[in-house]
């Protein structure tokens, strides 16, 4: 138990964080291009804002919550989620009334208590964006241009964007009586959580993980068909900036979303060989999360991606990223005096920038080579006593093997 993470958790170990930092820093880079800044939330929240914003007929809130009591009494969930907290966050600082849009990106763990699968984890992390203060769908077409740039950037190829609408509060209850009819007399055939559904918001079913509600669902009214102009509207123009930004999709109306809050724009960005966990993105608008979490009356639209299943989808199309950061000199010394130069040298260049190893090992001279050669250390800096001598520095390129004499300055 010591020495073991919880289930469903891991360490990101050195040989694997430099791929983090490098995807970390393109999803950065790419934000940075749309003008996006980043916003920190903490990594808790009170439970009820996961419970109204989510929603209580999500898997999220009926089964996946880090929630407890702290000393206080106060009830708190470890946020399974980013938007929830991000909107809470621009109501209580008062950033929807500033110059709009609000433009936000963050980088976050997340919490759900989840059966533990591949690509499927209990502490995981997301890229995420949104934008707030628009009903525009060029900021719908821009969100999903961010997460496409990204698996461009990346170089992925065996990905699909699926895109919906699954209306507004208005066109939905029409939906949501066709869907009821459609699935009353299959109501006992539903699996225990969908019974619950049913009454509650039986569009939730359409995105039931278990086979049989899959089933059941085959033939289901579709969303698609009960929009009302206002939100054909929408999806139309936000399909035809897709195609002004060379973004191809594929319409599918089964893209229902996993969170309560989403209306009109619903997306995925899934894996074209449709593993079970083979969503990576996942987003769209969010008209009235704002006021159902108490504030204004605020839209907006936003992505989650998950960091993990982008790592394992990478990996399946055999992309590498860049991760190894080695050494730009190794110092090698022998005797107590050079030590002592080495190290005052190592100091003068690492202010200059360089990555720099010395010994701490009490390695003999041949092993500090062995060393150098296993951290594929660029140059190694020998120092013995003639060097010590004449203050300079022999230096060799560990690639081509090459040796050169240099004075400090010329180093
Ligand atoms: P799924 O249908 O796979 O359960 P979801 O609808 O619950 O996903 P979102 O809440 O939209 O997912 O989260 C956005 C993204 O975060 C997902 O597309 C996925 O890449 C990732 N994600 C969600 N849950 C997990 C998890 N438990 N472990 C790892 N990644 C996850
Ligand atoms: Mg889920």
């Amino acid at each position: 138990m010591l020495t073991q993470a919880p289930k469903g958790t891991s360490d990101i170990l050195p040989e694997s964080s430099g791929k983090w930092q490098y995807l970390e820093g393109l999803f950065r880079d790419i934000c940075r291009r749309y003008g996006m800044k980043e916003i920190r939330t903490p990594m808790f929240e009170h439970t009820e804002l996961f419970i109204r914003g989510v929603g209580d007929t999500t898997d999220v809130v009926e089964k996946q919550m880090y929630s407890f009591d702290d000393l206080a009494g106060r009830n708190i969930t470890l946020k399974p989620e980013g938007t929830s907290p991000v909107a809470r966050a621009l109501v209580e600082n008062g950033l929807y009334a500033q110059m709009q849009p609000t433009k936000l990106f963050y980088i976050t763990p997340c919490f759900r208590y989840e059966k533990m699968q591949k690509g499927r984890y209990r502490q995981f992390h997301q890229f995420g964006v949104e934008v707030f203060g628009t009903m525009s769908p060029l900021a719908d077409a821009e969100v999903v241009s961010i997460a496409a740039d990204m698996l461009e950037a990346l170089g992925m190829k065996e990905i699909e964007l699926r895109i919906n609408s699954i209306g507004c509060p208005t066109c939905r209850a029409k939906h949501r009586e066709a869907l009821k009819e459609f699935l009353a007399d299959k109501y006992d055939e539903l699996c225990e959580t969908c019974k619950g559904r049913f009454n509650k918001n039986p569009m939730r079913i359409l995105d039931c993980k278990s086979e049989k509600c899959q089933k059941l669902v085959e033939g289901a009214p579709l969303m698609l068909d009960y929009l009302c102009d206002d939100c054909k509207d929408h999806f139309e123009e936000f399909k035809s900036i897709l195609d002004d930004m060379g973004i191809e999709y594929i319409v599918d109306p089964g893209i229902v979303r996993g969170l309560d809050y989403y209306s009109k724009t619903a997306f995925e960005f899934i894996s074209v060989k449709q593993m079970a966990q083979g969503t990576v993105c996942g987003g769209g608008r969010y008209d009235h999360l704002v006021e159902d979490i108490g504030g204004p009356e605020v839209p907006g639209v936003g992505f989650g991606m998950g960091i993990e299943r982008l790592i394992l989808m990478l990996e399946q199309e055999g992309i590498e990223i860049p991760s190894e950061d080695p050494a730009d000199y190794a110092i090698i010394t022998m005797g107590d005096e050079a030590r002592s130069a080495g190290i005052s040298l190592a100091r003068k260049l690492r202010k200059d920038g360089y990555q720099v190893q010395v010994d701490m090992m009490n390695r003999n001279f041949k092993n500090q080579f062995k060393y150098a050669n296993k951290i594929k250390a660029k140059y190694a800096i020998i120092i013995g006593e003639d060097e010590v001598k004449n203050g300079t520095y022999n230096v060799k390129n560990m690639e081509t093997g090459e040796q050169k004499t240099l004075t400090q300055g010329e180093l």
